[in-house]
């Protein structure tokens, strides 16, 4: 695909009100007006480029949205306060009492908690998916559907979404399909393959320093303003606002995001690619081997690869915390949950990011005990990164030395 998101976001020119080549920070919760007639007109919506309070909009937020929704190719954007604030009021604006979801069974566990155990509470059920399985999706669907909900690359199993072929089965019923792109920011782009609304964490990769939360939701100018509408609008009701020094500071991380998922996703592919020869239980989009590859092949933007998770299977949770610990001793990276740091981030899905999800659960869609998810990060040199990775693996039997097993 000759389609470059991050061109989108080069190519914006904003300045500061002296000029500065960033925008001025708007440091400010409330505005002032000159007439009171203006004040009236801006609370309503009808007065462009005039700011009331800073819950409702912000000239940073703003920019941070419009670089956004440039990325992700949709009228507009909407930043929050956290990832979680994006879902969680796209799905509340999206559905009321009586409505039905249908979500991929592999998601965040804050989004499988809030479907399973939150929505009910509002009469908002969900059926769980594989959401691999076309037919399943379509099958699923009910009179009180309203929603799809898929992560493109899921967390933590890393499925593939073929968000063209939920697209289409959204089309056909009606239905609006959203996609969670936080693991594959500028690979993909779920609106150009027919996603409604597109979310981010971008306390993952997009901001990608790992010092604090923030999301977004892109989408269309009517479905944004809804979102934010005064009178009924999940955002501004549920006051899921991000701060605007942080707006501002997310925004300048942003403009080096393409060069940071190339080098995530190199580094990724290498240390997939020599995994899976060792022998190892290896899970990356980039390898063949995965069920999904040819399909995340079509979908992606080429330059940005595959992106920066991967999985092995190291066999027991015991053997995956041992290993973790040693890498982290080594400096491998960090035993923390997140991801798009610049260090590698490690952490055992089952027992933390993914622990809503009940056992028996886990169980059944794949998620075992001795698996370790990785953020890989941005290593200069990751032959040495994989060398002393092997070194951990071979040192607690993780990975039989190749002489000793013959010898054997
Ligand atoms: C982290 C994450 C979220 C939640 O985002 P927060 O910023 O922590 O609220 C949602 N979806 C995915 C795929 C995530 O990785």
């Amino acid at each position: 695909m000759s389609f470059k998101p991050a061109n989108n976001i080069q190519d914006l020119q904003y300045f500061g009100e002296f000029g500065g080549v960033n925008p001025s920070i708007s440091d400010s919760s409330t505005y002032t007006f000159l007439s009171a007639k203006t004040m009236f007109d801006t609370f309503e919506g009808n007065a462009d480029g005039c700011y009331l309070y800073s819950r409702h909009s912000s000239p940073s937020n703003l920019y941070l949205g419009e670089a956004l929704a440039a990325m992700e190719v949709t009228e507009t954007a909407n930043v929050t306060s956290s990832g979680m604030g994006a879902i969680t009021s796209v799905i509340l604006q999206l559905c009321s009492a009586g409505d039905h979801v249908i979500s991929s069974r592999t998601i965040y566990g804050g989004t499988y908690a809030f479907l399973k155990n939150f929505t009910p509470k509002l009469k908002i059920e969900t059926s769980f998916v594989d959401i691999t399985n076309l037919e399943t999706v379509e099958a699923s669907i009910t009179k009180d559907t309203k929603i799809i909900y898929c992560e493109s690359v899921s967390n933590p199993l890393l499925e593939i979404a073929d968000i063209k072929g939920l697209s289409d089965i959204a089309k056909r019923h009606n239905l609006k399909l959203v996609v969670d792109n936080t693991f594959s920011p500028l690979s993909i782009s779920p609106t150009v393959l027919g996603a409604d609304v597109v979310i981010h964490s971008l306390t993952k990769f997009i901001n990608g320093s790992s010092d604090t939360v923030g999301g977004v939701v892109c989408g269309t100018q009517e479905f944004i303003n809804e979102l934010r509408n005064v009178n009924d609008g999940a955002s501004m009701l549920l006051g899921v606002t991000m701060d605007s020094l942080r707006a501002a500071s997310v925004l300048k991380n942003l403009r080096t995001l393409h060069i940071r998922m190339q080098q995530h996703s190199k580094n990724a592919l290498y240390l997939a690619e020599k995994f899976e020869a060792d022998g190892l239980k290896t899970v990356y989009p980039g390898l063949e081997s995965h069920p999904s590859h040819d399909l995340f092949r079509k979908m992606m933007n080429t330059e940005y690869g595959f992106g920066g998770l991967l999985t092995i299977d190291v066999g027991s949770l015991e053997l995956a915390n041992e290993l973790m610990e040693m890498m982290q001793e080594r400096n491998l990276g960090y035993l923390a949950v997140s991801l798009g740091f610049y260090k590698t981030l490690f952490s055992a899905p089952g027992t933390s990011t993914s622990s809503e999800i009940p056992e028996e659960e886990q169980y059944e869609m794949g998620l075992t005990d001795g698996l370790i998810r990785f953020s890989i990060g941005l290593d200069a040199d990751i032959e040495r990164t994989y060398k002393t990775m092997k070194s951990c693996m071979t040192e607690l039997g993780v990975l039989m030395p190749k002489k000793e097993t013959q010898l054997a």
